[in-house]
């Protein structure tokens, strides 16, 4: 009833809804004989002020013994912070507004006061709503053509012009992006600080934060070779704050210089890492904690050979040998001295330096114990296991252990059938489909499938070889077992 009285003032359809929405906060009075709506808005006591007379005098208001009605007229500068609350206890007569002498056309609001606070309030409605819908779009992951639709159905409903048209203006979408030419491709920086702004809007006490970084390389298309090279971080001790993306690289390949992909990165992180960055007057404390890669990427990000290299290990100083047979590279010597990071630094490894990289310069980090030691994915289940079972398959181990075709059928059958724990959701592919096989097929293989399936078609020499790793793997993937890491180690060395 209150709105559609009201809808005698000629207002923005934002400002109707506002109305609707804080009601209380609204008031329609009687000083002498002229209806005035006088409207709170929550945040700063900002003032609107609707009167239908040609040449309201706001001064005249501002005189008025009304209580908190002269502080009304003020701008909200102006009303004493102990006023703030004030209600106003006039009468409120709703009939009056249906007498028709008083004509509310749009050109008897010509208060100076009241068109500013006007603007000011019909700016905070239109900014509200927006930015509601921007969260929500954003949150929800809408698309633009739904945001356009969207965006379209509540202007032609509610008269809005306030909202945008377009999706990409209501979202803040940037016109440009600031790309960089950097040999091997493009970088985009979106910067370490920005992101860390965003992460914590609402800081309200100084901080100390753990980034661990991950750098790795993944592929856009499946028809192209074009790539995506991440630059991310998240902070260790806030798990719940998602991974931030500090830059990207896109080419035909990886970065070719690790110099160049670093370099905006360290750049930025050197000065923030000694001064911090200062939020709400609070102040965020940033270290790095570690770098979590693969291993191509922490040999790319290190500076150095690959992993697959003769001089590629990058906690200890062994060093491989090639064998013909199994075309692999070896390992043969297992306690070898560790690096540390001070040879390191005084590229005292010899062939395992590659290239200069920037994360040298960046203050407290230690280049061999700041490096993860490797992934169980890449090792074991995509490393050792699917060499084992393809070299089984083709006999190509450098012995005579492959396996018949029978006896690949039946492996491929058993495998199929093997009946899982219920935590694993995937159920296990046949032979046939080895080369589509996913890590996590290969994860359950080694975990759970090998030690009933090979019992059957794998010679017994080869079985008991296979046990040892799976029981050593077995012993270091649960706490339970961890008074046998001991025995583990001298599985695993046994296995080597
Ligand atoms: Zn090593």
């Amino acid at each position: 009833m209150f709105r559609k009285e009201l809808k005698k003032f000629k207002k923005s359809g934002s400002f109707y809804r506002k109305m609707k929405k804080e009601k209380e906060s609204f008031m329609l009075i009687y000083v002498w004989e002229l209806p005035i709506v006088l409207i709170w808005t929550k945040p700063a006591l900002l003032l609107q002020v609707c009167t239908g007379l040609p040449s309201f005098n706001s001064n005249l208001m501002k005189k008025s013994n009304i209580p908190g009605v002269a502080e009304m007229f003020c701008k909200p500068s102006e009303v004493p912070i102990h006023q703030r609350n004030v209600q106003v206890k006039t009468t409120v007569n709703m009939e009056a507004t249906r007498n028709p002498d008083f004509d509310l056309g749009q050109n008897n609001i010509s208060d100076d006061n009241s068109s500013e606070t006007d603007v000011i309030l019909n700016e905070y409605c239109r900014k509200k709503s927006s930015e509601t819908l921007q969260q929500w779009a954003i949150k929800h992951n809408i698309t633009h053509q739904a945001v356009k639709e969207l965006l379209s159905i509540l202007k032609n409903q509610y008269n809005d012009n306030d909202l945008p048209m377009d999706p990409r203006t209501l979202l803040h979408t940037p016109t440009s992006t600031p790309v960089i030419d950097i040999p091997g491709g493009q970088y985009w920086h979106q910067g370490l600080e920005n992101c860390l702004r965003n992460a914590f809007k609402d800081l309200d006490r100084n901080i100390t934060i753990h980034l661990n970084v991950n750098v790795d390389g993944l592929p856009i298309h499946k028809s192209s070779k074009h790539q995506l090279w991440p630059i991310l971080c998240n902070i260790h001790q806030m798990p719940n704050i998602k991974p931030m993306a500090v830059g990207i690289f896109i080419g035909k390949s990886k970065p070719l210089s690790v110099s160049d992909y670093l370099k905006p990165f360290v750049e930025e992180l050197i000065p923030l890492m000694s001064h911090g960055i200062l939020v709400n007057g609070k102040s965020i404390e940033i270290k790095i904690r570690c770098f979590i890669c693969d291993s191509p990427a922490r040999a790319f990000l290190k500076g150095v050979i690959n992993f697959n290299g003769k001089d590629g290990c990058l906690k200890c100083t062994t060093s491989g040998e090639y064998s013909q047979i199994s075309r692999t590279v070896v390992f043969p010597n297992i306690r070898c001295k560790l690096r540390t990071d001070e040879k390191f630094r005084q590229k005292e490894y010899g062939k395992h330096h590659r290239e200069y990289s920037p994360i040298l310069e960046i203050p407290g980090v230690d280049m061999v114990q700041d490096f993860i030691i490797a992934d169980s994915l890449h090792l074991l289940e995509l490393g050792v296991m699917k060499r084992c079972l393809i070299g089984w398959r083709d006999g190509s181990l450098g012995y005579a252990g492959k396996l018949s075709a029978n006896q690949i059928e039946k492996l491929s059958k058993d495998i199929q059938n093997v009946k899982l724990p219920s935590e694993i959701h995937r159920s296990m592919r046949g032979l046939d489909c080895l080369a589509h096989w996913k890590g996590v097929e290969w994860r359950n293989l080694l975990n759970y499938v090998g030690v009933v399936v090979f019992r059957d078609v794998l010679p017994q020499n080869v079985y008991n070889h296979f046990l040892l790793l799976f029981i050593a793997v077995t012993i270091c993937s649960c706490d339970i077992y961890s008074k046998h890491q001991q025995t583990a180690q001298l599985m695993f060395e046994k296995y080597i």
